[in-house]
């Protein structure tokens, strides 16, 4: 998702109540952010956060935080935050890439990652989210029980980050390549932006579930 670079998006968001700096790492210390010590759960390429939003309203006991890396389509979720304030949400515009510079080990309990980008020439690889070189990221910043969930309607992305996955010595918990025609997978499956789009197109959802 790349929307027209919006003039001055840049500076509202530094200055934004809900954003994290980058160059302000709270690594280490999340919970004097949120003012408690409930778990965190994060999204990479959150887009616009309708996603993030939407479970931040719904579990309370649990801090949200975003990551995207485009300031416009950024700004999209902060518009939507300051109509209707949400306290256990952040986001932080970044390069997922500089993820470890974030977050300590141990500090994140569940990774979402939904509809990625798709890199699709080979020399790309190591820039999807859902390559060995990330989990080897998301390896060093989450809870020994953490989890990775994945969601995407692209096949040849999908049949990368299986293997991807058993590259990177981490275990497939579950997957389905049609989530919602799967009962027991499509439980309280809350629909990204991106989800609602390809769905009503008639494409089939593809979700997987990884610890190690
Ligand atoms: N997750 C949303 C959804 O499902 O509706 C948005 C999906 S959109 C296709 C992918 C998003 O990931 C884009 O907004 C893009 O800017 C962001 N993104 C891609 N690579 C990223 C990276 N390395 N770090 C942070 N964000 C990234």
């Amino acid at each position: 998702m790349r929307l027209r670079n919006i003039p001055g998006s840049r500076e509202v968001i530094a200055e934004n109540r809900y954003c994290i700096p980058e160059t302000e790492s709270p690594k280490g210390d999340w919970h004097s952010i949120f003012g408690n010590s409930h778990p965190i759960h994060i999204e990479i390429g959150m887009g616009k956060g309708k996603f993030l939003m939407a479970l931040a309203r719904q579990n309370p006991q649990i801090n949200y935080v975003g990551i995207e890396k485009y300031s416009s389509v950024l700004l999209r979720g902060l518009q939507k935050l300051e109509e209707e304030p949400i306290d256990n949400i952040r986001f932080i515009r970044m390069d997922a890439e500089n993820i470890t510079e974030m977050f300590d080990k141990d500090e994140v309990a569940h990774i979402y990652l939904n509809f990625s980008d798709p890199w699709p020439k080979d020399r790309h690889a190591k820039r999807r989210l859902t390559s060995r070189q990330f989990f080897t990221l998301y390896d060093k910043i989450l809870q020994k029980d953490g989890i990775v969930e994945f969601k995407t309607d692209n096949n040849n992305l999908f049949d990368f980050s299986l293997e991807e996955v058993e590259e990177a010595g981490w275990k497939l918990d579950a997957f389905t390549r049609n989530l919602h025609e799967d009962k027991s997978m499509n439980q309280g499956n809350i629909m990204t932006e991106y989800e609602e789009k390809f769905s009503a197109k008639g494409n089939p959802i593809y979700k997987l579930i990884a610890s190690r």
